[in-house]
């Protein structure tokens, strides 16, 4: 069994892959779904507001109502819960919303999405926020919605903002720019330069992947298990959690 598209490649198809491939084949093979948890919802919430936000006002004092607007309500096991990452969201977007005031670069697009051929492959990605810097150049942002900043981020091994600066230069021509990681809720960037990215290296080590994928290898690696959201329906995890 192959899943559909097997010769398209995205960011979130490889890195599920290259965790565990038994996972890939639950997820896009037999098309289980992993559900939301706290984390994951609260995190659709801010990027939904982002977009709106972005796309309808960039008016700072507006973040909230758009917030307010596009609130997903669901994977969260009590009204308590929800109004504590509901609370943790707000001080992240006012946070957010005071930046915007000194703000010098110019959102240039939210959720864009770039595809391109290469090899006979196909890759697609979307990307969070592009913005036009002052002197004229790129940068590509993708936000991180964690509580905590993950300060040994390794960015120059980063196969998401690499695909991204690689996706960017080769369907909108954006050659000169960088790649941001952006931890909104601490308001703190890690950004690289496109041209750190080794671009053969990269497309490579994705085909490698979509290679394995069309022979149908999907041995699990158990190593992730214990942050797996499968790892309650999956025969082969070594942690199973209580329903
Ligand atoms: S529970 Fe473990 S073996 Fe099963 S899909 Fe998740 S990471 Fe792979």
């Amino acid at each position: 069994m192959i899943p559909n598209n097997p010769k398209e490649l995205n960011y979130s198809k490889v890195k599920t892959y290259r965790e565990c491939p038994y996972l890939f084949k639950l997820k896009y093979v037999l098309g289980k779904r992993e559900g939301l948890i706290p984390a994951t919802s609260l995190g659709v919430s801010i990027h939904r507001t982002l977009e709106a936000y972005h796309t309808q006002s960039n008016d700072p004092s507006e973040i909230l109502r758009y917030y307010n607007r596009c609130w997903l309500g669901a994977g969260y096991h009590s009204a308590s819960e929800q109004m504590e990452y509901y609370l943790k969201g707000k001080r992240m977007l006012e946070v957010y919303g005071q930046k915007e005031y000194s703000r010098n670069s110019t959102v240039y697009s939210t959720e864009k999405e770039f595809i391109f051929e290469y090899e006979g492959w196909t890759f697609r990605g979307k990307i969070d926020r592009i913005d036009k810097l002052p002197d004229g150049t790129w940068e590509v942002i993708d936000y991180k919605t964690d509580a905590e900043v993950d300060e040994n981020f390794d960015i120059r091994n980063s196969l998401q903002l690499a695909i991204y600066s690689i996706g960017a230069r080769r369907t909108w021509n954006m050659q000169n720019g960088k790649a941001s990681i952006y931890f909104v809720a601490a308001d703190k960037k890690i950004s690289a330069d496109f041209s750190i990215f080794e671009e053969k290296q990269i497309l490579d080590t994705f085909i490698s992947a979509g290679q394995s994928i069309e022979l149908g290898e999907f041995e699990p690696d158990t190593r992730h298990c214990e942050f797996c959201l499968m790892n309650n329906r999956c025969p082969y995890s070594t942690v199973k959690k209580e329903n």
